[in-house]
């Protein structure tokens, strides 16, 4: 018997274990202090009305003979034609026309953005950003990929772009962008499309943030752009759409259009996933299919616009204290430049130390990320006001 040595080049998950141990140690020694988070990843508003109301009635329907669900449909890789529609029709509104067979219902994107390398030769190279969403970086460790990296800078706006004389197979981009809050035009993201053609690589496009954009040129799914469905793959996930990430529900998208060495990578995601998985509870799905109904969208409208005047709150802070950043306007992120020259884990001390707030060190999403900081939107508008009023107080010299 041997291990998977890979796991033994795995760093340890250093990041938010430091950040919760360095935060609770502050916290004892200092009893009376209160803490603000402005590190979440998670969201705060409970689910909308409409979908606890359709997940009731998925409970009821279990109660009964007649309305009872087993395993889901085969067909469709046990989505459920309620969610299947709904998520295509919310696709239909964003200009994209996909059929029932080219979705496939996850319990998120996180557990998909490792999974979907089942279908992909180990030899393969990995194009990653840095800074990066960690896990897309450890489940291509753990398989013992060639990772090579696409520099996200404040020079390029944190918006790498291709290069030509890097040569990739499996490309993942993530916009809006966890954790600098940058997003894609249309017209960038086509140029990665044209790369991504020309190397023939695959494009894992990470969408889990596009409830987010506002801006009409920014991309909310990489089919958006023309030619995309021949070369992409799309993760999406309810997680932070409609505050899923306990009840766990996504979807991912394989274009029949998507052909590599004359085999359809959409059959091969339908073997892997039959053989594997045994699709997303009933009661989850139904919940999830009422989100793109008009009540569930004006309902989870009303969370993501809380979340985003927290962002508001935010950045007029950082504006207010000539601090540069990108995100916080399609985004929930707000990616900041350490002040007065501090490293990232300096100025994490600084701010829990002097303003009793925490953040996450831009340094440990990668090597560029060092010398920035990540705030979150996710908490409530009453510690994010508190938490800006004590960083102007801070930094406003
Ligand atoms: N993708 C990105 C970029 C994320 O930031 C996250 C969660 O923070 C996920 C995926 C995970 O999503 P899910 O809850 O659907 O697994």
């Amino acid at each position: 018997m041997k291990i998977n040595e890979n796991f033994l080049k795995l760093k340890e998950n250093y990041l938010f274990a430091e950040v919760g141990r360095k935060t609770a140690a502050y916290r004892a020694a200092h009893p009376g202090k209160e803490v603000i988070r402005l590190s979440i990843g998670d969201v705060t508003l409970p689910l909308a009305p409409a979908v606890i109301a359709a997940m009731h009635k998925a409970v009821d329907d279990m109660a009964k003979k007649e309305t009872f669900k087993g395993y889901g449909p085969d067909a469709t890789c046990y989505g459920y034609d309620a969610l299947l529609d709904s998520i295509l029709s919310s696709y239909a509104r964003k200009g994209v026309q996909l059929g029932k067979g080219e979705v496939f219902i996850s319990d998120g994107a996180k557990s998909d953005c490792g999974n979907i390398l089942d279908i992909f030769s180990a030899e393969n190279t990995v194009l990653i950003p840095d800074p990066v969403y960690p896990a897309y970086f450890d489940v291509n460790v753990m398989a013992g990929r060639n990772i090579v990296f696409a520099a996200a800078t404040e020079e390029n706006g944190f918006l790498p772009m291709p290069d030509e004389s890097v040569k990739a197979d499996i490309i993942y981009i993530c916009s809006p962008n966890n954790p600098t809050g940058a997003a894609y035009t249309k017209t960038q993201l086509k140029a990665w499309v044209d790369y991504a053609k020309e190397q023939n690589a695959v494009i894992l496009y990470d969408a889990a943030y596009e409830y987010f954009v506002t801006d009409e040129s920014l991309a909310r799914s990489i089919y958006q752009v023309e030619g995309a469905k021949e070369v992409a793959i799309e993760l999406c996930s309810y997680s932070k759409t409609a505050g899923f990430t306990g009840v766990r529900c996504g979807y991912t998208v394989v274009p029949e259009a998507l052909v590599r060495g004359g085999v359809s990578l959409n059959r091969l995601w339908a073997r892997r996933q039959s053989t594997k998985f045994n699709g997303t509870s009933y009661i989850t799905q139904m919940g999830a299919a009422a989100v793109f109904t008009e009540e569930g969208e004006r309902q989870i409208d009303e969370n993501i616009n809380y979340y985003r005047n927290n962002a508001k709150i935010i950045t007029s802070c950082l504006d207010g204290l000539g601090v540069s950043y990108t995100g916080g306007k399609n985004s929930p992120y707000i990616w900041m430049t350490c002040p007065h020259g501090m490293t990232s884990w300096e100025f994490f001390d600084y701010l829990l130390e002097n303003a009793n707030v925490v953040g996450t060190p831009g340094s440990g999403f990668g090597n560029n990320g060092e010398g920035f900081f990540r705030l979150t939107a996710f908490g409530t508008e009453e510690n994010t006001r508190e938490a800006c009023a004590r960083m102007t107080a801070l930094l406003k010299n």
